[in-house]
C-alpha cells in the first residue's frame, strides 16, 4: 500500500475547511452537518446562488474543468468531497495531486457508468438483472432476443430520476427507443417485476470501519422518489441482506464517505442491485430526524477522518419529498403536523419536478409495519 501523502492532515481539526463539488441540496445538508461538527464549507459549482452556497462560508463559481479555479480551490480547503458522482474525470485528475479527495476516483468512476456498475455489482457478489451493452441497433435487437421483453434501455452515463430511459414492451418499441437514446452508449436491462424498491446506506471511514443504516423502502412518482419508509416493511432477512450488500459494496469500492445502494426486491425475496450513489442519498434523508447521527454527519465524519457516529434508529420514519409547486403547497399543513420536520433547500423557483425540500414524519420505533399506510401518510 502506498503511503497517503495527505495522512497528516487527518483528523481535520475544528474550523478546518471542507470543499464540496456541487451546489445542490445534498451539498447544502452536508454543509449544515459540517457546521454542527465545527467545520467550514467551500462550495464549488458552475452557477451562483446554489442551495449549498447559501449556507457555506465560501464559494467558487467556475466550470468543473477550470484548472486555475480548481487549483485555487484546492489551496483554500483541507479536503474535498462531492455531492454528485458525475464529476468529470479531468476534475479529479487536477484535484487529486493537490488535495485529499474523498471518495476517490474508483468509487466515482464505477458509479458514473452503468456498465461498470453492473460488472462491479457482479464482482462484489450482488445479483443484478440480466443486462447487455448496446452500441448499435443490431446489438440492441440481439440483446432483446437474448434478454426478452419487456426490457429497459438506458443511457450508461448521466441518467437520473428516470431520464435517459425507455421501456421496451414490444418489437415495435425498439427502433423509436434507439432513435431517441442513441448515439450515446446504452445498456439494455431485463424489466424487473419487483414487489418493492429498497435501499441501504453505508458510511465507511478511511480506516475501513463501516456503519450501515436500516434498509428502507422507496416509492417513486413520475420516476422521482416520493416516499421512503424506514425501516423497510420486509422480512428481517431481506433487510439484513440489503445492509450486508451495501457494506460489501462500500468496502470493495474502498469508499471514504457515504453511499447508497438501490435494490429491486423480487417476489421470492431475492434482491437485485440497481444503482450505487457514492454520496448521501435522497432515500437517507429520514436519518436526519430518526437517527442519532444523520447520513450527512456520517459523510462529513468520514471525510474529516473522525470516527463514524451511531446509525441506530431511535424512531421509525416516513420521508416525503416536496416536489415542485404541488410539494410546496403542502407546507402549511406540514408546519402544523405533529412529529414532522420540514427541510427546505432554499430554491426560489418551484418548477414542476424540482425537488424543493422534504418532510420527515416520526413514529414510535417498530410501529411502521403494524400501521396502515394511509394512517402513516395522513400525517405528512
Ligand atoms: P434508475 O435510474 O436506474 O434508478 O431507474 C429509475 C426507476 O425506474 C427505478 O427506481 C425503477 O422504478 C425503474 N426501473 C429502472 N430499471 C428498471 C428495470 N430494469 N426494471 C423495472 N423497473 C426499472
Amino acid at each position: 500500500m502506498s503511503a497517503d501523502p495527505f495522512a497528516a492532515r487527518f483528523p481535520l481539526p475544528p474550523n478546518a475547511t471542507i470543499g464540496i463539488l456541487g451546489g445542490g441540496q445534498l451539498g447544502r445538508m452536508s454543509a449544515l452537518a459540517a457546521a454542527e461538527l465545527g467545520y467550514r464549507c467551500h462550495i464549488y459549482a458552475p452557477s451562483d446562488n446554489e442551495p449549498g452556497m447559501l449556507v457555506s462560508a465560501a464559494r467558487t463559481v467556475a466550470d468543473y474543468e477550470d484548472e486555475q479555479a480548481l487549483a485555487a480551490f484546492a489551496a483554500a480547503v483541507d479536503a474535498v468531497t462531492f455531492e454528485f458522482e458525475n464529476v468529470p474525470a479531468r476534475t479529479l485528475e487536477i484535484l487529486a495531486p493537490l488535495v485529499p479527495c474523498r471518495p476517490g476516483r474508483k468509487a466515482l468512476a464505477v458509479c458514473q457508468d452503468r456498465l461498470q456498475e453492473k460488472a462491479f455489482f457482479e464482482s462484489a457478489g450482488v445479483p443484478v438483472a440480466p443486462w447487455a451493452a448496446v452500441h448499435s441497433e443490431e446489438e440492441l435487437r440481439a440483446a432483446v432476443a437474448r434478454i426478452g421483453l419487456p426490457a429497459v434501455l438506458k443511457t450508461t452515463r448521466l441518467g437520473y430520476d428516470g431520464r435517459g430511459q425507455a421501456v421496451l414492451r414490444s418489437e415495435a418499441d425498439i427502433a423509436p427507443a434507439w432513435e431517441r437514446l442513441s448515439p450515446r452508449p446504452l445498456i439494455l436491462e431485463a424489466f424487473v417485476p419487483f414487489t418493492r424498491e429498497l435501499s441501504a446506506i453505508c458510511a465507511r471511514g478511511a480506516d475501513g470501519a463501516t456503519a450501515v443504516y436500516d434498509a428502507v423502502e422507496n416509492q417513486h412518482r413520475h420516476h422521482i422518489l416520493d416516499l421512503s419508509f424506514a425501516p423497510a416493511r420486509v422480512p428481517a432477512a431481506v433487510a439484513e441482506s440489503a445492509r450486508a450488500h451495501a457494506a460489501r459494496v462500500a468496502a470493495e469500492l474502498e469508499l471514504v464517505g457515504v453511499l447508497a445502494v438501490e435494490f429491486f426486491l423480487l417476489p421470492d425475496g431475492t434482491l437485485l442491485g440497481n444503482e450505487i450513489a457514492p454520496r448521501p442519498h435522497n432515500s437517507g434523508h429520514w436519518t436526519q430526524d430518526a437517527c442519532q447521527s444523520s447520513q450527512f454527519h456520517q459523510h462529513i465524519r468520514a471525510v474529516a477522518g473522525l470516527p463514524l457516529g451511531s446509525t441506530e434508529r431511535h424512531s421509525d420514519a416516513v420521508m416525503r419529498n416536496l416536489v415542485g409547486p404541488e410539494g410546496m403547497a403542502r407546507l402549511p399543513f406540514l408546519y402544523s403536523a405533529e412529529s414532522v420536520s420540514v427541510h427546505l433547500y432554499g430554491k426560489t423557483a418551484a418548477r414542476e419536478g424540482r425537488k424543493m425540500g422534504h418532510a420527515n414524519g416520526l413514529f414510535p420505533k417498530d410501529s411502521l409495519s403494524q400501521t396502515a399506510e394511509t394512517a402513516l401518510l395522513s400525517k405528512l
